[in-house]
């Protein structure tokens, strides 16, 4: 359901702030009172990044929640992980987190999270849009009504993440290693650069206001990174970290001033983990291939599962997985919590390296390099069911996945097709141990799909 201007999908509602089409107050409202009509009482936390358009968004969602008798918790400008921690830590009934992410400064979203602090299952967000479509909310009498409290949870967060084992901080404090982070003035703002000085490092902040003036494109992709980058070459930095707006992402800039790609962030950190204690690990399909060589090193099992961070999450559950999380830079460490968090992954990218005793660059090296290329093509979910048998004859010996889309993978090498939900379009996804091996695959699938 939606337009250009909105989507209304399991995971919540998102859309561009002042169009009659998009997030307007009246959809915050119904949509914040059909999900408390779902929890039917208790507290709810709220949190948000950094975006001017909080201000109208927020009182909405407030009116909402409290409307259907619930309690709400306002722990204000935070990262989305914050929110999910202070849920599970202050046994609330669920959660609302407003951010649209990596979405440019237009967009605002509402996210939801039940009462473990994970976002909702397919099942749950379904029940939530039936009742938002249905418009049949639990509004109370005025002597029922919900209780609006501030408070602050970020500094809780800091400490639970220096609290775990795997985070060195008595060697770190040592290493004094000197960062540049780089927050895109987002909610990471508020607590990167404090977690960065308890681990005992110099930091060099770049867009770290949390004012919502996204000086750079939102997602932490090299493209975007540029400033970054120099901030490391200038100041002679060890390492540069950059969030998306929510920080529940984190990418990294080696200490040349090169920024390495996101999916490095996720394979230093299970690599780190499963030096330590071996176990499972979850990441989804369209992730790199690193993360199989990094877990047989250890004779770890890797659990594929289909794209979206939830899904991720419940594998990890349900595998008892010790570490996972998505090539974008989403790091999942289960100890802290079953979502991503781009603080978590900092403290233990650190303590890789000092681990380690390596530079970035080093690291990077050590491990198996691929190029993966991302691209898309103009064919729909029905186009690429129709096409099925091209493919699999343009890609006959490999193994086939089709848990999300269908994915070819090889001794070295696989692609990924999946079909948008959103628009008409199929993304493509390849990796291979050489550019030219990967722009192959990727060829080879749109011929398949629409030549
Ligand atoms: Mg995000």
């Amino acid at each position: 359901m939606g337009s250009k201007n909105l989507m209304v999908s399991v995971s919540g509602i998102r859309g561009v702030i002042g169009m009659e089409d998009g997030l307007t107050p009246e959809r915050a409202l119904r949509y914040a009172s059909a999900y408390a009509t779902f929890c039917k009482k208790g507290k709810v936390i709220i949190g948000s990044d950094t975006r001017p358009s909080r201000s109208m968004v927020i009182p909405a969602v407030i009116s909402g929640l409290t409307g259907c008798g619930m309690d709400v918790v306002d722990i204000g400008i935070c990262p989305t992980p914050t929110v999910e921690l202070a849920v599970k830590e202050m046994k609330a009934r669920g959660g609302i987190i407003i951010t649209a992410s990596h979405n440019p400064i237009q967009w605002n979203a509402l996210k939801m999270l039940n009462s473990k602090g994970m976002f909702l299952s397919p099942a749950e967000g379904e029940k939530v849009i039936n009742i938002f479509e249905k418009g049949r909310f639990n509004y109370v009498p005025h002597n029922k009504l919900g209780s609006v409290e501030r408070h602050d949870f970020v500094h809780v967060h800091i400490k639970r993440v220096l609290e775990l084992d795997a985070v060195k901080s008595t060697l770190l404090k040592r290493r004094k290693f000197k960062v540049a982070l780089d927050c895109v003035n987002g909610a990471g703002a508020v607590l990167s650069p404090h977690l960065l000085e308890k681990l005992g490092c110099k930091v060099v902040p770049v867009n770290c206001e949390p004012d919502g003036d996204f000086a750079r494109g939102p997602e932490p992709v090299p493209q975007n990174l540029k400033m970054l980058s120099e901030a490391v070459r200038e100041n002679s930095c060890d390492i540069g970290f950059a969030h998306d707006p929510d920080a529940d992402r984190l990418a990294i800039v080696d200490e040349n001033g090169t920024a390495v790609g996101e999916e490095y962030t996720l394979a230093f950190v299970v690599d780190y983990i499963l030096s330590h204690n071996r176990g499972s690990v979850a990441v989804n399909l369209s992730t790199s291939r690193m993360n199989e060589d990094i877990a047989g090193r250890y004779k770890a099992k890797v659990h594929r599962t289909k794209v979206g961070e939830i899904n991720v999450s419940l594998k990890l559950r349900a595998c008892r997985g010790v570490i996972g999380g998505e090539g974008n830079g989403g790091v999942i460490y289960p100890p802290l919590l079953y979502g991503r968090d781009g603080a978590v992954g900092i403290a233990l990218v650190l303590s890789y390296l000092a681990d380690k005793k390596c530079t970035v660059s080093e690291a990077v090296a050590m491990l198996p390099a691929y190029v993966m290329i991302k691209s898309k093509v103009d064919a729909s979910r029905a186009q690429v069911r129709k096409k099925m048998g091209g493919l699999k004859k343009a890609f006959s010996g490999a193994e086939i996945n089709t848990d999300d889309g269908i994915k070819f993978d090889f001794e070295r090498s696989w692609v990924h097709i999946r079909a948008s939900n959103t628009e008409p379009i199929s993304r493509i996804i390849a990796e291979a141990p050489t550019r030219k091996e990967a722009r192959e695959l990727i060829k080879e699938a749109t011929e398949a799909l629409v030549g």
